[in-house]
């Protein structure tokens, strides 16, 4: 596990200096000038954006590092492959306000916000419709609104973008507000900050997420073992004390993570640090990330090897998203 060998920091300092321009990326880096001008070409289909503290935990002179593959814009980017769209989730279909997708009984998403403090190249979201979809104003005041007329609805899972990149202030009035809707039961919050910026678990947060009545569970999104820093072990530390949950979700990516010795790896050191694997998602076919894709039959003999391998509590569940069912769809794994 590496330091990050960052002094403590505001985390909202690591947010404005984010690294946005290949050629600082690959300066810092010392990455192969050849590719440069492909990552630059990329970068104009989906913002490079990425915090220092994650770069820290690259191989410096290593295209093929499986952190720096999640981030580094690439020519493959612009092939089209059939059945690779831009809202392969169908989101767009299950919005009943602004900023809320309620596809499944009894819990909502919530969009907090529309950015990330890193942007992901195969993420299904990279052609979202950001603007129109963050919760301000009147559009969250409706958002409560549509929640507190459902009482089906037990759990609200702030999403994004990335939730965290909200102030630890709006946070506050957001899980207040929930917390005093009767039938709320539970809160979720799907981020990736802490692990790109592990400085994001303040003291503050932990103090709200600790105090709230609601359950609380944080799922965080690590890819890779290496993702790990000793911050973010603290920051898992933290959390634990303060009575949250910590489970992880990740998307299996082609020369990244599709080998069942790092997945074996990744589970163990994250229950090395208190958070249990809860989902393993085959890729979604997002426009411009094809490359990314594994077949679905490699991914059941990935989920076997990895099954053979580890405790039942620390096998993720392998699954995908198919449009329009009433929750996730588990794929069992291939056993011999
Ligand atoms: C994935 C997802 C959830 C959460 O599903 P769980 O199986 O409870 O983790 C909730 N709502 C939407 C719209 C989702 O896409
Ligand atoms: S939503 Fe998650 S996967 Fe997508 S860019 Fe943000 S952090 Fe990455």
């Amino acid at each position: 596990m590496q330091a990050l060998n960052f002094p403590p920091q505001n985390w909202q300092l690591s947010l404005k200096n984010l690294i946005t321009d290949p050629k600082e990326l690959f300066a810092i880096l010392d990455l192969p000038k050849e590719l440069l001008p492909a990552a630059e070409r990329a970068s104009t289909l989906f913002d490079l954006r990425v915090p220092r503290e994650f770069v820290a935990l690259m191989r410096k002179g290593d295209p093929k590092d499986p952190l720096l593959a999640q981030v580094l814009p690439l020519e493959q980017e612009f092939e089209e492959r059939s059945g690779f769209i831009e809202d392969p989730l169908n989101e767009a279909a299950s919005r009943p306000t602004a900023g809320v997708v309620h596809k499944y009984k009894d819990r909502v998403l919530l969009i907090l916000s529309g950015a990330c403090a890193i942007n992901c190249r195969y993420c299904f979201r990279r052609h979202f419709p950001y603007s129109d979809n963050q919760i301000s104003g009147t559009a969250r005041e409706q958002a409560l609104t549509y929640i507190r007329s459902n009482s089906d609805i037990k759990e609200v899972i702030l999403s994004g973008g990335d939730p965290l990149v909200a102030s630890d202030t709006r946070l506050e009035q957001l899980i207040n507000d929930l917390a005093a809707i009767p039938h709320i039961e539970r809160l979720r919050v799907h981020t990736r900050l802490p692990v790109v910026i592990p400085s994001r678990i303040t003291d503050r947060l932990l103090e709200i997420l600790g105090k709230t009545r609601l359950q609380t569970a944080l799922v965080l999104h690590i890819n890779h073992s290496r993702e790990i820093s000793t911050e973010l072990e603290r920051a898992c530390q933290q959390m634990r004390q303060a009575g949250v949950t910590l489970l992880n979700q990740a998307v299996i990516l082609r020369n990244v993570n599709d080998q069942a010795a790092i997945q074996v790896e990744l589970s163990r050191s994250l229950y090395r640090i208190g958070i249990l694997p809860y989902y393993l998602f085959l890729f979604d076919p997002v426009k411009g990330a094809s490359h990314f894709d594994i077949e679905e039959s490699d991914a059941k003999t990935l989920a076997a090897q990895m099954q053979s391998e580890l405790p039942g509590y620390l096998m993720p569940r392998l699954a995908k998203e198919i449009p329009n069912r009433p929750s996730k769809t588990l794929i069992l794994p291939d056993i011999q």
